[in-house]
């Protein structure tokens, strides 16, 4: 009979007296270590809508979209599990750092898929003009805190500050066609902004 190394001796006499690897889970509470990648979960008063994290995550586990229901522009994003490969370029790309994070969950079995979903809403900024959707009123605000007084100098940043002050402007209604030069601050999406100017252009000649 082949004798056992002593390197293969001294791993079992060590096996006898140190813990298992192993978990008693489920039968007892389990603790993952301080790195692992569970179920990334949206921190809904960081988060603000911009829609990087369903951009980037490679296993399309992120849903975006945007409803418009009773005339209220909504975005929608949701994040799914089951569909989720833990990767965490989510995380790693969220512009605020913290919108969403890779938690310690990794119990996520589940009956109905519906019941795993994390959501979150925001209310969205679309042109007066066309109705084209420009981002979410977070988001905007968000950018206007980064670039400080700048903002002042953009005009669909400076609509929103005014609104957030609740000043009342004379730019509130909906744009009524054709598109004026007046109507400059009151239309937001890049292609109502250069129909605006080349009207005027044209009224020039
Ligand atoms: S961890 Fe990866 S796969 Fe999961 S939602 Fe984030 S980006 Fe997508
Ligand atoms: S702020 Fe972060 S979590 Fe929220 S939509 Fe943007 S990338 Fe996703």
């Amino acid at each position: 009979m082949k004798k056992p190394k002593v390197r293969e001796l001294k791993e079992a006499v060590k096996g006898i007296f140190s813990k298992p690897y192993t978990t008693e889970f489920p039968y007892k509470p389990h603790t993952p270590s301080a790195r692992y990648r569970g179920r990334p979960m949206y921190n809904k008063d960081v988060c603000v809508g911009c829609g990087a994290c369903s951009q980037v995550c490679p296993a399309k586990a992120i849903d975006m979209f945007d409803s418009f229901e009773d005339g209220v522009p909504v975005r929608h994003l949701s994040q799914h599990p089951a569909r989720c490969i833990f990767c965490g370029e989510c995380e790693r790309n969220c512009i605020t750092k913290e919108g969403i994070k890779l938690t310690q969950q990794f119990d996520i079995a589940f009956f109905d898929e519906k019941d795993t979903v994390d959501e979150v809403q925001h209310n969205l900024v679309v042109c007066r003009s066309c109705g084209e959707v420009i981002g979410t009123e977070k988001h905007l605000r968000w950018v206007s805190k980064r670039i400080g007084n700048l903002s002042f100098a953009q005009p669909l940043l400076l609509t929103q500050l005014m609104e957030e002050l609740q000043i009342k402007t004379e730019y509130e209604e909906k744009v009524v066609p054709p598109i004026q030069r007046t109507d400059m601050l009151k239309v937001v999406c890049p292609k109502c902004r250069r129909v605006a100017l080349i009207s005027d252009e044209k009224k020039g000649k």
